[in-house]
């Protein structure tokens, strides 16, 4: 413990020493502040001269002025917004999402899609029994590149060739046809 007070009287001794050093340096008018306090225009007004009103009287001017006199104040707003005004800002009607009228329930399934727009239920049925197809060619030529440059043709069950689909490739499926897929 002996060692421990020595070191710390040791320190001490070393950091008067630098602090006499600076205040040679710099001279004896310049207070040395935090390195964190900013200097700011002497021009502005400052705030700690004003005159104190409400809560605030018990403080006096000595304990305002000192560390930050240095720091440039910024603005800041002088109310306080009511949570009315904000709310009233806030679902003003330039920001609500707008309302869709566009809407109509799918002729095929029911479901309610918008105008014009291919209704995802329908897609999702078109969508899984073609990539059925797809990888029934897969199956059958073993591998996307020995696909043979002609037409391909869908069969279903109870369909059978007809004289122009001789020579294009033909994928039976063991079902039957869709009512959503035509030829
Ligand atoms: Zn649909």
């Amino acid at each position: 413990m002996m060692n421990l007070s020595a070191l710390v009287h040791s320190l001490r001794c070393s950091l008067l020493r630098i602090e006499s050093r600076l205040l040679q340096i710099t001279g004896p008018e310049t207070q040395l502040g935090p390195c964190v306090a900013v200097n700011g225009p002497s021009l502005l007004p400052r705030i700690d001269q004003e005159p104190l009103q409400g809560d605030d009287e018990e403080q006096s001017p000595e304990q305002t002025s000192g560390l930050l006199d240095s720091i440039l104040w910024m603005a800041a707003p002088k109310k306080r917004r009511t949570i009315e005004v904000n709310r009233t800002r806030r679902r003003d009607e330039r920001k609500l999402i707008k309302a869709k009228s566009n809407i109509e329930p799918c002729p095929e399934c029911g479901h309610l899609k918008q105008n014009h727009i291919l209704c995802g239920f329908c897609y999702e049925k078109v969508r899984r029994e073609t990539a059925l197809i797809r990888g029934q060619i897969k199956a059958m030529e073993g591998g996307p590149l020995r696909a043979p440059t002609v037409e391909t043709v869908v069969l279903y069950e109870g369909e059978t060739q007809s004289e122009q689909d001789r020579g294009k490739r033909i994928v039976e499926r063991s079902r039957k046809r869709p009512a959503w897929f035509s030829y």
